[in-house]
């Protein structure tokens, strides 16, 4: 059963990567997809090529760390269709580098797109859907919102931010037929890996770092999250190897920290780290 035909889904980030290919899939099962980005270019490319597949889209500009900006696209889209059966919030950027080097800059950006541009969503979409009594919100966090990583401090604040709020969103949406769940991928290989501030870090290295954690493409991954969101998962984690993390943390977050740590001084040794 295609639980996706016919509904209105919205998808921020929606240009690049993960959110591009949920937009693709949920257009390809039959969904009106309500797409935006804060890169002109490419959402246009993305809207034309759903279009032009025979699907159904909608699609606009717009920067998720702008509350009055989401909140008007989220109504907008409400007043068009009646109703917003889903909402994913997966607008995201990263800045990289040695938590030592980071100015209040570094911090406030990744925190302003990655937490405040879920927390917009969430204000505006979470009480339209209580309303509505039914709707399902899926935040993309990552498995770095479960699991720290040291070269990314203010991602991983941000990430632990977007699985705490998703937790407790779930709960208060329980009983008043609103879903939550909270995405946590491992590696993915997208535009974000070139796309990323980087403070002291060999982007090339860092690159091929990541590739040895045996990632999965943004087909896959979106593929993985629908099959989440078709379960209701609380957590849906993407990649094998981001559930083992996972895992291990779960059974002892001493030993991950531990580990993380011998990671860490082997990036610096490796010279992915240039200090
Ligand atoms: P991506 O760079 O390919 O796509 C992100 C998109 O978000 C881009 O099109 C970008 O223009 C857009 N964007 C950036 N800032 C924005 C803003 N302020 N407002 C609206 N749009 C904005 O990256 P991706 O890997 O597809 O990332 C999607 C989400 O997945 C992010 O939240 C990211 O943190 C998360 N994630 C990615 C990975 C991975 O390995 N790629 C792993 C875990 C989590």
């Amino acid at each position: 059963m295609n639980i996706f035909n016919g509904k209105v889904a919205i998808i921020t980030g929606a240009g690049s990567g993960i959110g591009k290919a949920l937009a693709e899939e949920l257009a390809c099962r039959g969904a009106h997809v309500v797409i935006n980005d804060i890169n002109a270019e490419r959402i246009r490319s993305v809207s034309e090529g759903i279009a032009a597949a025979g699907g159904a889209v909608t699609a606009s500009t717009l920067d998720v760390s702008n509350y009055d900006a989401v909140k008007k696209m989220i109504e907008d889209t409400a007043g068009a269709h009646g109703r917003i059966d889903y909402l994913f919030n997966n607008a995201g950027i990263a800045v990289g580098g040695p938590a030592e080097d980071f100015s209040i800059d570094d911090w406030r950006t990744v925190i302003d797109v990655n937490l405040y541009g879920v927390v917009h969503g969430v204000a505006v979409a979470f009480p339209l859907m209580v309303n509505q009594g039914f709707g399902h919100i899926i935040n993309t966090a990552s498995i770095e919102g479960l699991v720290p990583v040291a070269t990314n401090p203010s991602y991983v604040t941000s990430k632990y931010g977007v699985v705490g709020l998703s937790n407790a969103l779930r709960i208060a949406g329980a009983d008043l037929g609103v879903r939550v769940s909270a995405v946590c991928p491992g590696f993915i290989k997208t535009a974000i890996f070139t796309d990323s501030k980087l403070i002291n870090i060999d982007r090339q290295k860092s690159i091929e770092a990541m590739e040895r954690l045996s990632g999965v493409t943004p087909e896959q991954c979106a593929k993985d999250i629908l099959r989440g969101v078709e379960r209701n998962q609380a957590f849906i984690v993407v990649t094998a190897f981001a559930r083992i993390l996972w895992w291990l943390h779960r059974l002892s977050p001493d030993y991950i920290l531990w580990r993380v740590l011998v990671d860490y001084r082997k990036l610096k040794k490796e010279g992915v780290i240039l200090k």
